[in-house]
């Protein structure tokens, strides 16, 4: 079996912005030792996911879920669905999907599918009469991943002064029997302590290569708690700011962690290798 040296733990190649060379990607990304796992936001990206990764074999993994910014109302990124794909896409700019318990189950239960979600909060993008949606959606993907032993792939995100992480934790702490990973944390290092007390992981993203704003929960969050991601196609790291993302570029946001925690690369890159199959399994 063939080890990698780096995990990107939470992508997206299966989004529509890499609808032309996700092969290309993905081989970029496996041949330079870069396992990674994809994940889904909505119906249609989640089978993307789980197909990506069934045709592939070691390195490439799925995470199948419903983002809170699709629970609810009109929301569209060129980037993540095809304008033009028909009935699905539309009906979901519109109405929002309603999470779908026995749909999500099946695909769940794949043996490439490592994680649930990406699932939780959003009070930045989306409105506030919207929150109970979003929680019940949460709280059924929890039971999902309860019921079936895999962890949850968490998106939270705050609004202008209102705070969604304690929101995700009291939902977590209730009813999660399972573990997770807050990815693309950007709360405060109050809120990365609530997260880390419960034992879940924090994953990082390239906006740590080029701003300061994470440096000081980088530093206190312990090496064996954290995660580098791309979350391709979105926020390439330094030096590639204003391409589209992929994978590969792991390697990046991996450096920069190293870099903030003063720490040896090939240390910090050996144990964020190590925390990516602690927790996922991979
Ligand atoms: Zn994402």
């Amino acid at each position: 079996m063939r080890d990698f040296e780096y995990v990107d733990v939470h992508t997206h190649v299966n989004l529509a912005a890499f609808k032309e060379d996700k092969d290309e990607v993905t081989k970029r990304a496996l041949d330079a030792g870069v396992a990674h796992i994809n994940v889904g936001t909505q119906r249609d990206t989640s089978r993307a996911a789980v197909a990506l990764a069934e045709r592939y074999g070691e390195g490439v993994y799925a995470s199948v879920g419903l983002h809170p910014v699709h629970t609810t109302k009109s929301f569209h990124d060129a980037q993540e669905l095809e304008t033009d794909s028909g009935a699905d896409a539309k009906g979901f700019t519109s109405r929002g999907e309603q999470f779908d318990y026995d749909l999500y189950q099946e695909l769940a239960l794949r043996e490439k599918v490592v994680a649930i979600g990406e699932c939780g909060l959003d009070f930045y993008r989306v409105e506030e009469d919207t929150v109970p949606v979003q929680k019940e959606a949460f709280a059924a993907q929890i039971a999902l991943a309860n019921e079936i032993n895999k962890p949850l792939m968490l998106h939270i995100r705050s609004g202008p002064g209102i705070n969604a992480y304690r929101d995700a934790w009291e939902l977590l702490k209730a009813n999660a029997t399972v573990s997770g990973n807050v990815h693309f944390f950007a709360g405060t290092v109050e809120d990365a302590k609530l997260f880390l007390e419960m034992g879940y992981t924090l994953s990082f993203t390239g906006v740590i290569t080029f701003t300061h704003d994470y440096d000081d929960v980088v530093a206190y969050a312990p090496l064996d708690a954290i995660h580098a991601e791309t979350d391709a196609p979105y926020v390439a790291p330094a030096p590639h700011r204003g391409e589209r993302n992929e994978p590969l570029h792991v390697r990046e946001v991996v450096r920069k962690i190293a870099e903030i925690k003063k720490t040896d690369g090939e240390i910090v890159r050996a144990q964020l290798r190590e925390n990516a199959r602690r927790l996922f399994g991979v």
